[in-house]
C-alpha cells in the first residue's frame, strides 16, 4: 500500500494528539447503532468488567497492558455517553474547567475527608 492509499483510508491524520471531542465522535461513528442497540444497561456492564481489567493490569500488568486497559475504560465511558446524549467535552469542562467544582480552586483546597 502507497502513502496515499494508506491517508485515504486512515480515519484522521495521525498527529498524535485526539481532542476528547474527536474521540466520542469517532466512538460514535463505529459503534452507535450497535451501542444503542445494546443499551445503557448492558454497556454499564461492559464498563464495569473494564474496570475490573484495568485494576489487574494495574497490580501486574505491563506498561503497554496497563495503557490498553486505560482507553478501554474510556472508550466504554465514552459509550454510555454516547447511548446517553451527554457531551463529554462539554461536561467535563462545565464541572471542572473553572477548578474544583467543590471549592472553586485550581489546586484543590478541600479537607481530605471531603469528595471533592
Ligand atoms: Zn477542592
Amino acid at each position: 500500500m502507497s502513502s496515499t492509499d494508506s491517508e485515504r483510508t486512515s480515519r484522521r491524520e495521525d498527529s498524535g494528539e485526539i481532542t476528547l471531542a474527536e474521540f466520542q465522535n469517532l466512538i460514535r461513528e463505529m459503534y452507535y447503532e450497535k451501542d444503542i442497540a445494546r443499551g445503557i444497561d448492558g454497556t454499564f456492564m461492559w464498563l464495569v468488567e473494564e474496570i475490573g481489567e484495568l485494576a489487574s493490569s494495574l497490580r501486574g500488568g505491563s506498561r503497554e497492558e496497563q495503557c490498553e486497559e486505560f482507553a478501554d475504560v474510556f472508550a466504554w465511558l465514552t459509550t454510555i455517553a454516547n447511548i446517553a446524549g451527554v457531551d463529554l467535552s462539554t461536561a467535563i469542562r462545565d464541572k471542572y474547567g473553572s477548578g474544583c467544582p467543590g471549592c472553586g480552586s485550581l489546586i484543590c483546597s478541600c479537607r481530605d475527608a471531603e469528595k471533592p
